[in-house]
């Protein structure tokens, strides 16, 4: 049953009084009791299992997931996200010791850290897995004792409704708001003083969400994006690496942040793997993918005509078939790709997978760094040796040896990216220390 029945939010509410409310509230320091946190946390759960079904019929009207998928990669993503934190939150929370330097010792002083909430913070989430990427921050907001104001992607509008129908119905709303709208609403929150702003979506909006943050000092969590490359060694077991990629680049149709965006390789394993790849594609989706269940839609019409007009970047070697009616691009592979081609230029977000050939090692590690620093790096080697190379000769927010995406499952690694790819990260315990100020303590005593 949710515990808080009658929502106070007004629809008449300016983004200036939701803020000053929320601040209210986290200034009568009840969000900061571990039992408040604890119990949004239980609710938010509660949330999730009681209308995970409504959130899975907005999901599948929003960008044609299924249900299999939007529990696996969204509301059940979202329960482990809470259950991890419930689960260790008390000990996160214990004040950290730190020795205390020689010239104080004879003061019998002590020193410890213990985190603070931040206050009313901002999570403005995009449309690709428009659930988790808005209830994932708002876990660890929340955890670290602070009041939210969540604003969902109007690209996602069904499942937007449904977080601002349900979420007033489980969670304090004197202490979490939902601002749902594009542009103009969040340019009006934007100019609102938060404690911090956590922003996922591309990187042109990352910069207007930092500037306007610099005018009130907030700090800013950026999750971006940006092309995430695979390095295919010679001599690995090729079906294996085309199931794993043909998995992870097609799920939700190519929407995902940290999605395979191109892969490198040597001409010699190159046809091969192409190959491996088309039987990997009819493997997983069958003979026609705009029949099976499991394989989703570009999200809207402009998206469709930007990624159809990247489809003849190469020889075709499996896909290529499209209906805007529908919004359907076949899982698409394209060997023979130039590194200048149009595929090659901004993050591809959708179902086309470009194959590049290069040397080898030397070649691919020169490719990537002369290109932004990604949001994962992905690797499919038997040798230590290349593993090791690309680990210390390149940077991007993640690595995923032998398994593409499922890094940002595991709650005790932190998810975010560096340079264009983003700034600071969350999940677990990551995210306590993303919405918490480490405050740092020297207790001396008088005598
Ligand atoms: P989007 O269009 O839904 O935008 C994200 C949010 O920004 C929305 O809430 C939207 O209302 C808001 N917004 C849009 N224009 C704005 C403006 N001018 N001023 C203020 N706010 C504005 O999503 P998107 O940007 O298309 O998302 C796709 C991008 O996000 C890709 O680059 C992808 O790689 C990246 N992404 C990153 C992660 C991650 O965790 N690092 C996850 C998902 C997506």
């Amino acid at each position: 049953m949710p515990a808080t029945p009658t929502p106070t939010a007004t629809p008449t509410e300016t983004p200036a009084e939701l803020v000053a409310r929320l601040r209210a509230t986290f200034r009568t320091g009840r969000t900061k009791d571990l039992a408040w946190r604890t119990g949004q946390l239980e609710r938010l759960r509660a949330l999730l299992t009681e209308h995970g079904d409504d959130l899975a019929d907005a999901l599948r009207a929003d960008l044609g997931k299924s249900r299999r998928e939007a529990y696996r990669t969204e509301i059940d993503f979202t329960v482990r996200e809470i259950d991890h934190t419930l689960e260790h939150l008390a000990d996160w929370l214990r004040p950290e010791p730190a020795p205390v330097p020689p010239h104080l010792a004879p003061t019998g002083a002590t020193a410890h850290t213990v985190l603070d909430p931040l206050g009313v913070v901002l999570v403005i989430a995009p449309w690709n897995y428009p659930v988790q990427l808005l209830l994932a921050p708002v876990v660890g907001a929340l955890a670290s004792g602070n009041c939210v104001v969540v604003k969902p992607s109007e690209l996602a509008p069904a499942t937007s409704a449904a977080v601002a129908r349900l979420l007033p119905r489980y969670l304090d709303t004197e202490a979490v708001g939902v601002v749902e709208g594009a542009v103009e609403e969040t340019t009006a929150l934007l100019e609102q003083h938060f404690d911090h702003i956590f922003y996922t979506g591309n990187g042109t909006v990352g910069r207007i969400v930092m500037t306007a943050a610099a005018k009130h000092l907030t700090p800013v969590t950026l999750e971006l994006g940006g092309k995430s490359p695979v390095f295919v060694d010679r001599g690995t077991d090729l079906k294996a690496v085309a199931g794993r990629l043909a998995s992870g680049k097609f799920l939700n149709a190519g929407q995902t942040c940290v999605a395979p965006d191109y892969v490198l390789t040597d001409p010699e394993t190159a046809p091969a793997l192409a190959e491996a790849l088309a039987a990997a594609v009819e493997g997983l989706f069958g003979e026609d993918p705009a029949e099976h269940p499991e394989y989703g839609r570009i999200v809207n019409e402009r998206h469709f005509d930007r990624l159809t007009g990247l489809l003849d970047s190469g020889r075709t070697v499996t896909g290529g078939a499209h209906d805007r009616d529908t919004k359907y691009i076949a899982p698409t592979v394209l060997a023979d790709v130039a590194p200048d081609a149009p595929v090659m230029g901004e993050e591809i977000f959708g179902p086309i997978l470009p194959l590049v050939t290069v040397d080898g090692l030397d070649e691919a590690i020169g490719f990537i760094n002369d290109r932004d620093k990604p949001l994962a790096l992905y690797a499919f080697t038997d040798s230590t040796a290349v593993r090791d190379r690309l680990l210390a000769e390149t940077s991007s927010g993640g690595v995923g040896i032998g398994l593409p995406l499922a890094h940002l499952t595991v709650s005790d690694l932190p998810f975010g990216g560096v340079g264009e790819s983003g700034m600071g990260s969350y999940h677990g315990r990551y995210s306590l220390e993303t919405f918490s100020h480490r405050k740092a303590v020297l207790d001396t005593p008088l005598s």
